[in-house]
């Protein structure tokens, strides 16, 4: 398969698998893969063979029983297909791991099935019905890249859509048992090629077991190549033997020689983690660490949603670049991951509506790039398709001139409302409080706080925006304030409903609580939060400039567009230099300078020395204007690594959100 320009698999819309339902030995009919003349299980006796092969072959009942870890048991499996398997390990967890324990599941899929299909493939084992529910609802639309579930408090599933060999290779993360899965060798060899047990090696924990119901000799070859030794077992039914096995010492991982400044720390799951800044950052960083059982204290000057995250309602979207990068990659990931996390977190939808986004194309300028963003991108219609003039007129409800880009998964969410429920949440102690110096000791962190207190927590995650490079541990990160002002209308009776949220260089979002939403203005370096009238009429021009249909409805139905009669809202949001957030371990700059100094002699001049970083210590900030696109992925993203389990992005897009990475590139250009 050709890479997209960043040299990672295309970013685009997998094949789903096409099914037939075939009546099998019980006369039941049976998911079958005509592309594969195989079956995805037997009805007859499918959940057995799952439970003999698989779940006792990596004995995990008993594994289960004994493990006391904090981080979560993982299994990783190749071909998740019906997600059988997977139940069947959940199931297994549930009747014998402790309560405290927790259960992480990677599942590699390189056609995922259709929703539907999936539905009706589970409901052959009415047993597994109430497992299978998350796992339906949840479904991923079949975009390449990594999706992550949450089935239950205790348990993940991430799945890694695309062929398994590409997609361990680019897993951060290790697995300590493996279900080997996929159609029969004679049926699909290019799966089981020998880069998909090298990936599994290098991704295994020390001692990972396997089990697998193929004894073919590509198998057996493969796995020893990789280092696992493997020994046959008795088989299921009348298959007489399977094979199971182990990886006692698994490769170290290479992946890092080229960037060894991105090591990651050593994981020592905390038992208190102190999280500065109540915005979407932090909030959601606090709700992702306390569904984990640690304890936050969540610490803010003025409480959850005051800063840039305070606004009454906002808008749920992205904008990706014409060509594939890793940052629109990031961004992509994370507006899918919002999506299902806010499903989730409130189904009842008070929170936020997913009402959808158009993203117009007023210019020829943007109109090019659209086309070229669509040429490059083949991605599902339900993620994002190319709208004429005419369908934009139609989902938005008001008349549009202009095509666009459609986002069906997107619309908006009342960010400050948000904040207040994440701080509220069981497990995490809001704090009112400012931070002013942070010193590591014994027992971690000590927190000085402004009112002359002190507050010690094992680790802490700094998200308080444009102040997250206060610190003496920060003060190297560069980071940029950016006022943003939103304008608000009260509706006049009659108004025009406009039903999406439409993106040009603003947005206007469909009205909530008898108010139009529209902006925001984009001021860097300026950090007054006065509401402005210039920016007020700014923000009417972007909307009449966008909307006039609309505007001249809501003008014959009495509403009164001057600035003096608008309300709003100023911040100030915080940027980095590149635009992406910063999200991960906080390097030692001082030591990064010592350690990598070689670099300003020639980028290629790479030491093996792991980047040093401080201790415990982390960063969730520069969510510029698309915070709720990307703070909740990164909340997920700094708990997993915090807590020592797979991450929820490929590993070159965590190392493109690293909040090392200008210090490097600061050094390569011998700044
Ligand atoms: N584990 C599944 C379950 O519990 O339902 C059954 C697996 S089914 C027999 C095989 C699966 O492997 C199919 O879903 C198929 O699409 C998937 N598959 C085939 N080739 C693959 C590849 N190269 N990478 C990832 N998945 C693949």
């Amino acid at each position: 398969m050709t890479a997209a320009p960043d040299g990672l698999p295309p970013l685009a819309a997998l094949e789903t698998a096409r099914l037939d339902w075939r009546s099998d030995a019980s006369g039941e009919a049976a998911p079958h893969s005509p592309a594969f003349d195989d079956v995805y299980f037997s009805r007859h006796d499918g959940r057995a063979e799952t439970e003999h092969v698989f779940v006792a072959g990596n004995r995990l009942a008993e594994r289960f029983r004994e493990w006391r870890e904090p981080r979560p048991f993982v299994v990783g499996e190749t071909g998740f297909g019906t997600g059988l398997n997977m139940l069947c390990a959940w199931a297994c967890f549930d009747a014998h791991a402790a309560p405290g324990a927790r259960l992480h599941l990677v599942s590699t899929e390189k056609f995922p099935l259709g929703r539907e299909d999936l539905a009706r493939a589970l409901a052959a084992w009415p047993d597994l019905a109430e497992r299978g529910e998350p796992l339906v609802a949840q479904w991923p639309e079949p975009v390449a890249g990594v999706h992550r579930l949450w089935l239950d408090a205790r348990v993940t599933l991430d799945l890694h859509l695309g062929d398994a060999a590409e997609r361990l290779a680019l897993l951060e993360g290790r697995v300590d048992a493996w279900f080997l899965d996929g159609f029969a060798p004679a049926k699909n060899l290019e799966m089981w090629r020998p880069e998909l047990f090298a990936a599994m090696a290098a991704r295994s924990r020390p001692g990972a077991t396997l089990a697998t119901f193929s004894c073919a000799g590509v198998v057996k070859r493969g796995l020893a190549a990789a280092g696992f030794s493997w020994r046959k077992a008795p088989g299921f039914g009348r298959k007489r033997e399977m094979l199971v096995g182990e990886i006692a010492s698994p490769p170290t991982d290479d992946r890092r020689r080229q960037t060894p400044w991105f090591t990651p720390p050593a994981a020592r799951p905390p038992r208190h983690v102190a999280v500065i800044g109540a915005g979407i950052a932090g909030a959601s960083a606090a709700a992702a660490l306390a569904r984990r059982g640690i304890a936050v204290t969540l610490i803010d000057r003025q409480g959850p949603g005051s800063g840039g995250s305070g606004n009454a309602q906002g808008a749920l979207y992205v904008k990706l670049a014409a060509d594939t990068n890793l940052q629109s990659r990031t961004y992509l990931a994370g507006l899918l991951h919002s999506r299902r996390w806010l499903e989730t977190l409130d189904p009842d939808r008070e929170l936020w509506s997913p009402c959808g986004v158009l993203q117009l194309a007023r210019s020829e300028k943007e109109q090019a790039r659209q086309t070229r963003f669509l040429a490059h991108h083949a991605l599902p219609e339900g993620v994002v398709q190319g709208v004429t003039a005419d369908e934009t007129t139609r989902l938005a409800g008001i008349a549009i001139d202009h095509g666009g880009l459609a986002y069906p998964q997107a619309g908006w969410v009342r960010p400050a409302a948000l904040c207040a429920r994440l701080a509220a949440l069981p497990g995490i102690r809001l704090r009112r409080a400012e931070v002013v110096a942070m010193t590591p000791d014994e027992q971690g962190w000590s927190l000085a706080l402004a009112d002359g207190e002190c507050l010690s927590a094992d680790q802490v995650v700094v998200a308080n925006a444009t102040l997250a490079n206060r610190f003496t541990q920060t003060s190297r990160l560069p980071l940029q304030p950016v006022r943003g002002q939103v304008s608000r209308l009260a509706l006049p009776e009659g108004a025009p409903k406009l039903e999406r949220v439409i993106c040009a260089t603003g947005y206007v979002s469909p009205a909530l609580d008898g108010k139009l939403t529209f902006g925001a203005t984009f001021t860097p370096h300026a950090t007054d939060t006065g509401l402005r009238e210039a920016d007020h009429a700014a923000n009417l021009a972007e909307l009449e400039a966008t909307l006039p249909a609309l505007v001249a409805a809501l003008r014959d139905a009495g509403a009164r567009l001057e600035p003096s009669q608008l309300t709003g809202r100023a911040a100030v949001r915080a940027a980095s230099p590149d635009k992406s957030p910063y999200c991960g371990p906080l390097p030692d700059a001082e030591a990064w300078q010592d350690d990598f100094a070689d670099l300003a002699k020639g980028a290629t001049r790479i030491p093996e020395t792991p980047g040093r970083h401080h201790a415990g210590l982390w960063i969730s900030a520069a969510h510029g204007s698309r915070g709720l696109a990307s703070a909740p992925l990164c909340a997920e993203l700094l708990a997993s690594r915090i807590c020592d389990e797979p991450l929820p992005l490929e590993q070159p897009l965590v190392d493109h959100l690293h909040p090392g990475r200008r210090l490097i590139r600061d050094l390569i250009q011998g700044k």
